[in-house]
């Protein structure tokens, strides 16, 4: 598949155009973005981690039902995936307190939930990404209830599937961020990544942080983890 012309330059990829309308690439970079992009680095291989263990969890996805972006694994840190227009919403998912669910409320992390929770950020760089209701995003146009709905769904499946899929690698599921897209029929897939930049995963015996928590809060060794998740996920 032949890269043309870059199309857009996010915090941690880049996409180009191919030959196929209904396709573009994606190149993971290994810069790194924290507190809405005040800190910045670089986390060496974060690139071809993040693509390698992304295309892994979308194509079991697929097969447990999920509809994914993904097309091909082009290279270690490039992928063809389908062309959507992404929902302007990030949907997080926690299993446990972490993050700004522990400060907001003023709990502390570790909290196991009864059952996940599920909420909306309005992705708009200008306003940095508020959180959103479901009834406020329909307001918006952002999405229909029947997307909402979809959205909701997949998202509960995933984290079924990645709960169950990491623990049987000593790792526990905190919370994540998932983004969806629509192709050019109309159809609700989920794009963006799956990596250890968009969850928090705890290794399940030391509580260890295996993710960019390492990087936000300097605790160091942040390469170190995300080469540990991948050789407990992807076996390299
Ligand atoms: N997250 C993300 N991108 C964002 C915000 C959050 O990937 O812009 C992920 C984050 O890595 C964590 C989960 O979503 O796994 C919940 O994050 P939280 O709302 O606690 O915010 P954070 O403390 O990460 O800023």
């Amino acid at each position: 598949m032949k890269k043309l012309e870059q199309l857009y330059e996010g915090k941690a990829k880049k996409v180009f155009a191919t030959e196929d309308p209904n396709v573009v690439i994606v190149s993971y970079k290994d810069d790194a973005t924290a507190f809405d992009g005040a800190k910045k680095g670089t986390i060496t291989g974060k690139g071809a981690i993040n693509n390698q263990m992304t295309n892994y969890l979308m194509q079991q996805l697929e097969k447990a039902g999920v509809p994914t972006h993904f097309v091909e694994e082009l290279n270690e840190r490039e992928t063809a995936v389908k062309k959507v227009s992404i929902v302007p919403l990030e949907v997080i998912i926690r299993n446990i307190s972490a993050g700004h669910f522990a400060s907001n409320y003023g709990v502390k992390e570790g909290i196991v939930f009864d059952e996940p929770t599920i909420e909306f950020s309005y992705k708009n760089d200008d306003l940095h990404d508020p959180l959103i209701n479901d009834y406020h995003a329909v307001a918006l146009k952002l999405a229909t209830w029947d997307e909402i709905d979809l959205i909701k769904k997949y998202a509960f499946q995933v984290n079924d599937f990645l709960k169950k899929t990491l623990a049987e690698c000593g790792v526990t599921l905190v919370d994540f961020k998932l983004e969806f897209g629509k192709t050019a029929d109309g159809t609700i897939v989920l794009a963006d990544e799956i990596s250890p930049d968009t969850c928090r995963f705890w290794d399940s015996k030391t509580g260890e942080k295996l993710d960019k928590d390492r990087f936000r809060r300097d605790l160091g060794n942040v390469e170190g983890a995300y080469q540990e998740m991948a050789r407990r996920l992807l076996g390299k």
